[in-house]
């Protein structure tokens, strides 16, 4: 899309890239992100007979995504001869780690890079009730939000289910959180089994048929690097692995997807994908929102709210988030919290607002709120009946909080800056 006043950079086509698969140098194919049918096929296509390759393809997504394993001679239930055959023509790979940084207050960070030497990152933040990991959809962003590090890196792509996977994978690899035990129900599992539901055990996180101990991982945030909504196919399927009985087993109560307001895509990802929903809101009026969040140019706060009110995985249970950067002078006032609670109740949306305190970066345009000024605005909208707690920023010293995330591949040869500068100025002009 192409948002009036704003260079709007396009993603990076991705040379020899089939199906979301990075082809790799030695051939082989990285397992990593495909679905079971998609592996049934890799297999076929390998050889296999059409029947074998369904019954492999059912073991080995439950080794991959279940298990965390990434050497086949370790599947005990493969046939011997079959494990190097596998391991000739397929791998099951990981992004790669650049570096691993952690904070003060134990929030971690990764630096990650993929093949074809595109970084991106992701955070994990520890509380007392819960672990989050919050999960990059695209290598930088094209919506330049104004107060948004992530979006002033101009080398954008979308990143492929295996690397949004691969995340969550990694992740775990790093907690030691893999189930261990017996393969015990493979076979038995109706095909497109979801995590169950874990209403009813807050603090499991887990279906039943991954245990009950008690783990670090608890909760996915697609809330790191890029807009999700624009790179929906390839955060869907990730997000069904995540999801999948037999592969993360991550209820879909405890993923989150945050969006800046890509209004069309959100039927679709209630339907497709079903779980929480926060909104980058951060302003009540066309004139702020349009300033800070440009994307609101095309699809205004009306309608975003509409489409709020009409997702329907949001109930009482499940609330919309609607997350507020506390700028200051800017969209920080008691009018705009009073006008917050007009359009939440205008709109009857079973919401949450969750204030973020500005976090800096160099050359930020703007000042966060006084705290004063933050807990003016949420007491307004508590008085209202409306939670509004005041995000702690998480990680700060290490560049991992909100909006903080701009990785040191995006600089720019001098020639390369130039040359954008001179095309923003030809779009301007
Ligand atoms: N693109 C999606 C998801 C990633 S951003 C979106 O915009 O919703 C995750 C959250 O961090 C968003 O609410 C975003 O507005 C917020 N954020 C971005 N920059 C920030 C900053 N400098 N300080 C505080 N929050 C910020
Ligand atoms: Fe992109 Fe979200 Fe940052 Fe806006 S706030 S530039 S949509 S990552």
């Amino acid at each position: 899309m192409q948002i009036p006043g704003h260079i709007d950079p396009v993603p990076v086509p991705r040379p020899g890239l089939v199906n979301n698969v990075t082809p790799r140098a030695d051939g082989r194919i990285d397992l990593l992100g495909l679905g079971r049918d998609q592996i049934r096929d890799a297999l076929t296509e390998a050889g296999l007979e059409p029947k074998q390759a369904k019954l492999r393809a059912k073991q080995l997504f439950h080794w991959t995504y279940h298990r965390g394993l990434t050497d086949f001679e370790a599947m005990t239930d493969m046939a011997k001869t079959l494990r190097p055959w596998l391991a000739q023509r397929f791998v099951i790979g990981r992004p790669e780690v650049v570096e691993a940084q952690v904070s003060e207050d134990g929030t971690r960070k990764w630096l990650l890079r993929s093949a074809d030497a595109q970084d991106y990152e992701m955070v994990f933040i520890p509380d007392e009730s819960r672990g989050t990991l919050c999960v990059s959809s695209q290598v930088g962003c094209t919506l330049n939000c104004t107060f948004c590090h992530t979006g002033t890196m101009r080398l954008v792509r979308n990143l492929t289910p295996g690397e949004i996977v691969g995340q969550v994978m990694l992740a775990r690899d790093a907690l030691g959180e893999w189930p261990k035990g017996t393969m015990a129900g493979l076979g038995s599992d109706p095909e497109d089994d979801l995590a169950l539901d874990d209403e009813d055990e807050p603090d499991a996180g887990y279906s039943s048929a991954y245990g009950t101990g008690a783990r670090m991982l608890t909760n996915i945030v697609m809330m790191g690097m890029g807009e999700p909504l624009y790179n929906f196919d390839n955060v869907r399927d990730a997000l069904r692995i995540v999801m999948h009985g037999d592969g993360l087993a991550l209820s879909k109560r405890r993923i989150t997807l945050s969006t800046s307001g890509v209004v069309p895509m959100m039927a679709r990802c209630a339907e497709e994908i079903g779980v929480n929903l926060a909104v980058s809101l951060h302003a009540v009026t066309k004139e702020v929102r349009d300033e800070i969040v440009p994307i609101n140019r095309k699809y205004g706060i009306e309608e975003l709210l509409q489409a709020c009110a009409d997702y329907p995985a949001a109930n009482n249970a499940r609330r919309i988030t609607f997350e507020y950067v506390m700028l200051a002078g800017k969209n920080d006032s008691d009018a705009d919290a009073h006008e917050l609670v007009r359009l939440i109740e205008h709109y009857r949306l079973p919401a949450k607002v969750n204030l973020i305190p500005f976090n800096p970066w160099p050359g930020a345009p703007y000042e966060c709120s006084s705290p004063a000024r933050i807990r003016a605005f949420s007491k307004i909208v508590f008085d209202a009946g409306i939670s509004a707690p005041i995000r702690t920023p998480r990680g700060r010293d290490i560049d991992a909080a909100c909006g903080q995330l701009k990785t040191a591949a995006v600089k720019q040869t001098r020639a390369e800056r130039d040359r954008a500068e001179a095309e923003e100025a030809a779009t301007l002009g």
